[in-house]
């Protein structure tokens, strides 16, 4: 029996259309993109299509600001150690979060440790929420980059980025965003938005895994961070993995259509699942931001004094895949620093878990996992 499948933010199933996309590009159209011969020049031809068809995601008004990275953990640190090391002489003080993504926090600490960058990490709100204010105070004279996630992996958190980046812009400093979370779930246009360099993974949108893009907006420097052949306009060496590139231009080209039909059926799910826990539960608490501000597919909620990892556990007993706050926390002791940022109470912060929807999910599946996590629950309170 499969898993009734609650952890889309993890990873998410390639659609049929994807797979079918990219098979040709495994045997029959296997060319190296950067030979010269003809069989190398279409494959060249098919790497830009994927390449225009990512930039269409997020509206970039040139395919050629698309760099493909191996992943979202590449592009973010691609963005932020490339600036980094190409403005080190203008100055070494970063900005950035304490809710980023490891990808954003580890290349963060890299640089402290391993260039002598200063980094400071906002605040968050109990919502999730960065201050603008506390952004303006922390603002110095050698401030080169500011790295806030558009929105967060665990608690879903949709981060006011315009006004971000706007204070950014008028203090001459570069704006980079995580926007792996976001893509298929919230329109993205790079204009609107006022970013220089944008993080996306084709597996969080339908796409391949080991993919992924960096936008890098026209004129911005970056060091490359893999170095090698001339691939990518120099800034990313090495082959081009060009089957999973036409599978992210296609999971790309599939996510703009269904944008808003997607959207507004994960936000139906989502209200729903919040309001059957709430009615079923007097000791939980939802996690994370109003509806409005929150991502259309995450739920992440605390049962009281309960251990996650028991409750998952029984979970997958009955087939439900859900998560603690982040994969990459899951199955470690540490509890998330995400919750820890938001000043979630101590009797909560152990029993977080994250539900989070994708385009299969029904409401069938959701009465069907309130029910279990009603016999869940009480067992665990009763073992207590
Ligand atoms: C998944 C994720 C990443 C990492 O992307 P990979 O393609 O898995 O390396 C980075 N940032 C956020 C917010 C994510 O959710």
């Amino acid at each position: 029996m499969n898993d009734i499948y609650f952890d889309h933010a993890a990873t998410t199933p390639m659609l049929k259309e994807v797979i079918k996309a990219m098979e040709p590009f495994y045997n029959q159209s296997f060319a190296n993109p950067a030979s010269s011969h003809l069989s190398g020049q279409k494959a060249a031809a098919a790497l830009e299509d994927a390449r225009e068809l990512v930039a269409e995601l997020v509206g970039a008004q040139k395919a050629e600001e698309i760099v493909f990275t191996a992943g979202g953990t590449e592009a973010d640190n691609l963005a932020i150690k490339g600036v980094a090391m190409a403005l080190s002489k203008k100055g070494k003080h970063i900005i950035t979060s304490k809710i980023e993504h490891h990808a954003v926090l580890k290349s963060c600490e890299y640089l402290e440790k391993h260039l002598g960058f200063d980094i400071s990490y906002l605040n968050v709100d109990q919502n999730g929420l960065v201050d603008i204010e506390e952004l303006k105070n922390e603002i110095r004279e050698d401030t080169i980059l500011i790295s806030i996630m558009l929105a967060n992996n665990e608690i879903g958190t949709i981060q006011p980025i315009k006004e971000l980046a706007a204070v950014a812009s008028q203090n001459d400093i570069l704006f980079h965003t995580d926007a792996v979370q976001a893509a298929g779930q919230l329109k993205i246009e790079i204009d609107d938005l006022g970013v220089d360099l944008l993080s996306l993974s084709a597996h969080k949108f339908n796409g391949p895994k080991g993919i992924g893009a960096l936008f890098v907006r026209r004129g911005v420097e970056l060091i490359p961070q893999i170095s090698g052949g001339s691939q990518e306009r120099k800034r990313r060496a090495g082959t081009a993995n060009l089957a999973a590139a036409v599978g992210m231009g296609k999971a790309a080209e599939i996510a703009v259509k269904n944008l808003e039909k997607k959207r507004k059926k994960l936000i139906s799910l989502r209200d729903y699942f919040i309001i059957q826990l709430q009615d079923s539960f007097n000791n939980l608490k939802i996690n994370g931001p109003e509806s409005d501000s929150r991502l259309p597919a995450n739920i992440n909620v605390s049962f009281r004094e309960l251990d996650a990892e028991s409750i998952l556990f029984n979970l997958s007993l009955s087939n439900i895949a859900a998560a603690t706050g982040s994969a990459c926390a899951s199955g470690s002791l540490s509890v998330s620093h995400v919750l820890k940022a938001i000043n979630l109470e101590d009797e909560y912060l152990k029993g977080a878990i994250r539900f989070s929807l994708g385009k299969g999910n029904t409401r069938e599946e959701i009465d069907f996992v309130i029910d279990k996590l009603k016999e869940i629950i009480n067992r665990l309170n009763s073992l207590k």
